[in-house]
């Protein structure tokens, strides 16, 4: 069965509308299917109607940033009830920090002489209550500031370089008690792309299990092969289900696309076992 728990539609930093990423995720041969929009669960009900005109299984998702020991962390939610009243707050908590950011972005982006950023990352956000990095890379593409959007992570909104401000996402403690008090299971999103030693990897994990944490992402296009068996490991050490998805965020942004994920490494016990709507 082919299986992706991991894009991302408009309602975040996507480049196609859940409806679209649907059909394309039809196209491609998927069969199951979990929306995860950053911070964002708006896109889950178009995706649900058309993934119910189509055909297709679709299990709910969200991928929440959150700060832990001062490392930015993705947590991805599957499974989850949309309509979860601490879930949907939360996640507008968030989402209006990042208006926030935003403007200290477009801020840092002046102070290196980058003008009116905000502005031109704005006409890449469909959803005007999530402002991503993603949006100001693709307005620094698009102003001739860089060539690729590979080329703006290199040079610009990542540390030390100009349009990098560090922030206070939410605590993890706080995201695992609205995914899991929502009916989710909680997953580590690309646990190979965190800046963690490996005393810092440990703990994470023992902390994320302590809190109810299900799963990790081996299968990610953020990991190279070699890492897929690296975290088969550290799931199969700490007691952990693995899940994979593709993240993908538009034909043509780099990422891999919608289906293209490979097989969970032998002995991986997968997620989605638990999360296939019968
Ligand atoms: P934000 O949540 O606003 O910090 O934006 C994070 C998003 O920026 C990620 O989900 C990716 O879509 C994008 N991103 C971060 N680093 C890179 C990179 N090196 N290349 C391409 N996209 C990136
Ligand atoms: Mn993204
Ligand atoms: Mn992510
Ligand atoms: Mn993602």
């Amino acid at each position: 069965m082919k299986i992706d728990l991991h894009c991302h539609s408009t309602c975040s930093d996507g480049l196609l509308s859940p409806s679209a990423v649907v059909e394309r995720a039809l196209q491609r041969g998927v069969e199951v299917l979990a929306l995860t929009d950053h911070d964002e669960i708006a896109g889950l009900e178009e995706a649900r109607a058309a993934a119910a005109h189509w055909g297709l299984r679709l299990v709910n998702g969200v991928e929440i940033s959150v700060l832990w020991e001062e490392v930015t962390l993705h947590i991805l939610g599957l499974g989850i009830d949309a309509s979860h009243a601490p879930l949907v707050t939360g996640l507008a908590t968030i989402r209006s920090g990042r208006e926030q950011r935003a403007q200290r972005i477009a801020q840092s982006l002046a102070q290196a002489g980058i003008a009116d950023s905000l502005a031109g990352a704005r006409r890449f956000a469909k959803n005007p209550q999530l402002v991503s990095r993603s949006h100001f890379a693709r307005h620094l593409v698009s102003a001739g500031h860089a060539r690729d959007i590979s080329a703006v992570f290199r040079n610009f909104l990542t540390p030390g370089k100009p349009g990098y401000v560090p922030h206070q996402w939410c605590a993890l403690e706080e995201a695992m008690r609205w995914i899991t008090g929502s009916g989710g299971v909680a997953v580590i999103a690309h646990p190979g792309r965190y800046p963690l030693n490996e005393l810092q990897r440990e703990r994470l994990l023992e902390e994320f299990r302590a809190l109810g944490g299900t799963g990790l992402e081996v299968v990610t296009g953020s990991h190279a092969p070699d890492e897929y068996v690296t975290w088969a490991r550290y799931a199969r050490q700490f007691g952990m289900l693995a899940s994979a998805g593709s993240d993908f965020h538009g034909p043509g942004e780099g990422y891999r696309d919608l289906g293209d994920v490979p097989a969970l490494p032998a002995g991986c016990l997968p997620v989605w076992d638990g999360l296939l709507p019968a």
